[in-house]
């Protein structure tokens, strides 16, 4: 059974912790409500015009007060062993359940895959939509296929992995058509049972270069939730949607512009992170440090009344007090923008979702 809430608040919708109402709320738990939700008497008439799935509500940023669009949510969390070999076990799991708890879960059973995934905030319907990543793992790469219930058939179907368009915070279920219209209902995900580390970041290299034993996932889990523990802010205590802005990638002439740039600045570039990727059509590009441009320019720790950034990592805008309005951080947004434009030549794009 689905349930409808009318005029519910926003707050405990969004960990950036904006306040506002939103018109029509909808918890549903399977693809049958979905269906009865869709083609039903009670709201079909309102959600076919538009409807916004939500899941944590931990990469979107409501701008405006009172929200019209109807916010939809899943709050099935199950997960199930599918099958397993002596090598590798298959997971499907609901929209509605927390990452991390997931995380938690395959880290114990001694599953390799998702250790580097500890402690994101959200739910898996958001993971498998914004392909999160850290620590050199992205969530697609442990995608099988994903169930979606289909607004426009209203049928249940199943895309598989090679049709997710999976990208750095990309997916084809982000991009219209899909994205007004697909919603997931859960996730097939193919874990390993043999120890396959990702340590390739930095740091986790450096803390388990001289362990002899042998590694599980809940070693590596245990020193990400360390190492995330201290740089983030506690979304329980200091309302954020982590990451507000995508790294730039950018072409070599591009780069070139950076340097010239730090060069009539004044700035060091010596310890710029630079990592060299390649572009959708195998072309060389340059991913640069969207945190770094904004700590040089002088942004790291800045506050204006009931927001900020977080000084631990300048790239996480903050709700201060608790008391932001969405436009608060929407302006001190803009204004980054505008500056490391200015400065750097560089147009840093938001990776939150604005929801009007
Ligand atoms: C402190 C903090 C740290 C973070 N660290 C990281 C990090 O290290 N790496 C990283 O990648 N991200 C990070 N994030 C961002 C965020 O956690 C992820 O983007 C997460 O996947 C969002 O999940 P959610 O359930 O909150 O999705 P929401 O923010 O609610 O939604 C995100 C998008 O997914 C869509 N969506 C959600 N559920 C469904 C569904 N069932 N069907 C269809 N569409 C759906 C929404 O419509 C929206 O477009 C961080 C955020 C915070 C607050």
């Amino acid at each position: 059974m689905f349930r409808i809430h009318t005029g519910h608040q926003l707050k405990p919708l969004n960990t950036m912790g904006i306040d506002g109402t939103v018109d029509t709320y909808v918890e549903w738990s399977s693809a049958a409500d979905l269906h009865c939700l869709f083609t039903g008497p009670d709201l079909s008439h309102v959600v076919r015009q538009s409807f916004k799935s939500i899941g944590s509500g931990s990469n979107m940023l409501f701008t405006r007060y009172r929200v019209h669009t109807p916010l939809l949510r899943c709050v099935n969390d199950t997960i199930s062993l599918v099958s397993e070999t002596d090598t590798d076990v298959i997971l499907t799991v609901s929209a509605g359940c927390e990452l991390d708890r997931l995380v938690e879960h395959t880290c114990y059973n001694g599953w390799w895959g998702l250790e580097n995934l500890s402690l994101i905030p959200g739910t898996v319907g958001g993971a498998t939509v914004q392909n999160v990543g850290a620590y050199g793992v992205e969530f697609g790469n442990r995608v099988v296929s994903v169930t979606c219930y289909d607004t426009e058939t209203d049928r249940t179907i199943d895309i598989p992995v090679c049709d997710m368009a999976y990208g750095y915070r990309d997916s084809a279920l982000k991009h219209s058509p899909l994205s007004k219209r697909m919603i997931v209902v859960w996730t097939t995900l193919r874990l390993s049972k043999c120890p396959a580390p990702v340590l390739t970041y930095g740091r986790l290299s450096e803390f388990f270069a001289d362990r002899d034993e042998q590694l599980s996932p809940v070693d590596v889990r245990d020193e990400i939730i360390r190492t995330r523990r201290a740089k983030l802010p506690d979304v329980g205590i200091t309302g954020s949607a982590g990451s507000f802005f995508k790294n730039p990638v950018v072409s070599a002439d591009e780069y070139n512009i950076v340097l010239s740039n730090a060069r009539r600045l004044g700035i060091d570039t010596s310890a710029m992170p630079v990592h060299h990727v390649t572009g959708p059509d195998g072309e060389p590009l340059i991913k640069l440090s969207a945190a770094w441009f904004i700590d040089k320019s002088g942004w790291k720790g800045y506050r204006r009344w009931n927001v900020g950034t977080w000084p631990g990592q300048p790239l996480v805008l903050v709700n201060i007090t608790g008391y932001a309005a969405g436009i608060e951080i929407q302006a001190l947004a803009a204004d980054i923008i505008a500056d490391i434009s200015d400065k750097w030549g560089i147009t840093l794009t938001p990776e939150v979702e604005y929801i009007k």
